[in-house]
């Protein structure tokens, strides 16, 4: 039956950035779908907890740094087994003007945003490998990987990055039966939309532009987080998906 596809029943997956935000809503809709979820943050993850019930385990890691990823694997491998899906979602975001941008604001969004996810990803593939039944991995990508954005160039530098390299791990790993794919959310009502939502002007001009006429949620990118992660998506590989309220459309 096509909505058995859709089912998480017994899958272990790794989210990053579980603590809030979209990765809270995706830990909730993976346990939901009937996954047991590892939530990979650097602050506890309690509410997440709360939120998903016993099939909900947090790891406690830095991912600035990817001496942290053997132990992301272990941990996993400990409490549940196996690992079936990665969720890329930790990310961060610098604001500055172009002209008087910081070596720090650069590395700090790189190191984070795209070195962290490609070691992490390489270490959960050679994983996925080991196991023999391939696996499903996603990458939260943005607007940016498709558009320039303003005073954000090292966030835009390793967004588009990510959909790129999104391409070249599916061209690489369709054949161990490894799906990776992109959801690049639009502009959604969160931690890191909170300077710009804050600011007035530049709220209106994104609002007016949104076909939705709102604000994306957490709950938005639920169901492409669901499908990316199923058997339903078996034959998708390498795209990024936008769950945007039309915004690149327009
Ligand atoms: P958020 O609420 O700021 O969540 C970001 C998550 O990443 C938080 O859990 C954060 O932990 C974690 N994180 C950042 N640096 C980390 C580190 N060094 N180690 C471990 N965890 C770290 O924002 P969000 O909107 O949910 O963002 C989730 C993803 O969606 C990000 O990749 C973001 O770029 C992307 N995205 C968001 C939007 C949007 O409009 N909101 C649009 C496009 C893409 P802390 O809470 O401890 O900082």
């Amino acid at each position: 039956m096509i909505l058995d596809k859709f089912s998480l029943k017994d899958k272990v997956a790794i989210v990053t950035g579980s603590n809030t935000g979209l990765g809270q809503g995706i830990c909730k809709a993976y346990t939901e779908a009937g996954a047991k979820v590892v939530g990979v943050s650097r602050r506890p993850s309690d509410e997440t907890a709360e939120l998903c019930g016993k099939n909900f385990y947090n790891v406690i890691a830095d991912l600035s740094d990817i001496s942290v990823i053997p132990a992301i694997i272990e941990k996993t491998l400990e409490k549940y087994g196996k690992i079936d899906i990665l969720v890329n979602n930790a990310g961060v975001i610098k604001r500055q003007d172009s002209i008087e941008f910081s070596e720090e604001n650069w590395d700090s969004v790189l190191n984070v945003n795209l070195k962290t996810v490609f070691f992490l990803t390489q270490a959960v593939a050679k994983q996925f490998i080991k196991q023999g039944n391939g696996g499903k991995i996603i990458n939260i990508a943005s607007m940016l990987s498709y558009q320039g954005g303003v005073r954000v160039p090292s966030y835009t530098a390793s967004k588009s990055a990510i959909k790129g390299v999104t391409m070249t791990l599916a061209n690489e790993w369709a054949k161990y039966g490894i799906n990776i794919n992109g959801i690049a959310p639009g502009y959604m009502a969160t931690n890191n939309t909170e300077a710009l939502r804050q600011d007035g002007e530049r709220s209106a001009d994104i609002l007016s532009r949104i076909p939705a006429g709102r604000w994306g949620t957490p709950e938005d990118l639920q169901g492409a987080a669901v499908f990316l992660a199923s058997s339903a998506s078996d034959y998708v590989n390498g795209f990024t998906l936008a769950v945007d309220g039309g915004w690149l459309g327009r």
